[in-house]
């Protein structure tokens, strides 16, 4: 790994200007760094803002949506500056994301072969037998079998363990610096899921990627991530390598989180639940956001929200139950 980061996103926001005046702060205040090689797990339930994240970073957020502050930061590029043109290319080149269901990314009147090469010619310009062949390669690096026969193959023809990894050779065929992969797996049968959490890890190895996973399932993350962020209310509220944050949980939520997920080694055989719903990001609480689920709320926690303090070095939670340095309050 090295001390520059691919990615750096600073105190973004992307808001949602909604009717009668509401505003969805789907994505508040979100900062992090991924470094060239490293997976950083995004993690939370439905509604909390991670695939927004993912969108923001990759310029792809629609109206009533709007990025309305803080800057992202690809290799050193200030990408809010540039211009929608110069976003395309950049988008598949350097940065490319890949999404929970393939069917709906790619095209069913195309045969797979002309949508890799599409790609490929679009930000490569090279010949159509230079891309056809470039597209073998790919199709055989994701370890798709009788690669060329496939490549006259429609979406449709193929299962959606296939389909996943035609989006992967398509994500990569620029070999991008960074890869965001959006619940990769999660409409996938469990034994095919492995298999693609597995491919990407290679892939991140062999070409040197950041990879951002957006999850809801912690074991995903304890697998994969060296690094996890999890999410509430649009805003990170933990941070850690993933073996301390795992062993070390300190904010109320991520303890929710990991209550509710089976434990082969315990005893215990009712899991635990976070009570209430994620609230809709037009109507969080004013204090903490997490305040109306919280087992340990206090009464400052009605009348404001908690910053983001460092606890360890390497670990930062955003509760009040905490002082800077870890002790708690
Ligand atoms: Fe719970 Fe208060 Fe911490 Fe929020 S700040 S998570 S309400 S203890």
């Amino acid at each position: 790994m090295t001390n520059q980061p691919v990615l750096e996103v600073d105190n973004l926001k992307t808001y949602f200007y909604l009717e009668d005046e509401k505003v969805a702060k789907a994505v508040d205040n979100v900062s992090f760094k991924i470094y060239p090689g490293e997976t950083v797990a995004l993690v939370g339930e439905s509604g909390s803002g991670k695939s927004m994240t993912g969108l923001s970073v990759m310029r792809l957020v629609k109206d009533p949506g709007k990025i309305v502050d803080g800057s992202i930061t690809l290799n050193q590029l200030d990408l809010l500056a540039l211009h929608d043109r110069e976003v395309t290319s950049i988008r598949g080149n350097d940065i490319a994301m890949i999404f929970q269901e393939p069917m709906t990314a790619l095209n069913p009147v195309f045969t797979i072969g002309n949508q890799i090469t599409e790609v490929l010619r679009k930000h490569k310009k090279i010949s159509k037998q230079a891309a056809k062949e470039k597209a073998i390669e790919l199709l055989h690096m994701v370890g798709i079998p009788r690669a060329k026969e496939i490549m006259k193959e429609y979406p449709h023809q193929l299962s959606g363990g296939m389909r996943q990894r035609v989006m992967i050779a398509i994500a990569i065929s620029c070999e991008p610096k960074l890869l965001i992969a959006d619940e990769p797996t999660t409409a996938l049968d469990v034994t095919i899921q492995a298999q693609i959490l597995e491919l990407l890890e290679d892939l991140k190895r062999k070409l040197g990627m950041g990879l951002l996973l957006i999850t809801h399932d912690l074991g995903v993350v304890y697998e994969y991530a060296d690094r996890v962020m999890v999410m509430y209310g649009g805003q990170i509220v933990e941070h850690s390598h993933t073996k301390e944050l795992l062993k070390l949980t300190k904010h109320p939520y991520t303890e929710g989180l990991l209550k509710s997920i089976p434990n082969m080694d315990s005893e215990v055989d009712r899991l635990g639940t976070i009570k209430g719903i994620v609230p809709p990001s037009y109507q969080f609480p004013k204090g903490c956001r997490f305040s109306d689920r919280c087992p340990y709320v206090m009464e400052k926690c009605i009348k404001s929200n908690p910053d983001m303090i460092k606890i360890t070095p390497n670990h930062d939670v955003r509760c009040f139950l905490y002082a800077e340095g870890g002790n708690k309050n």
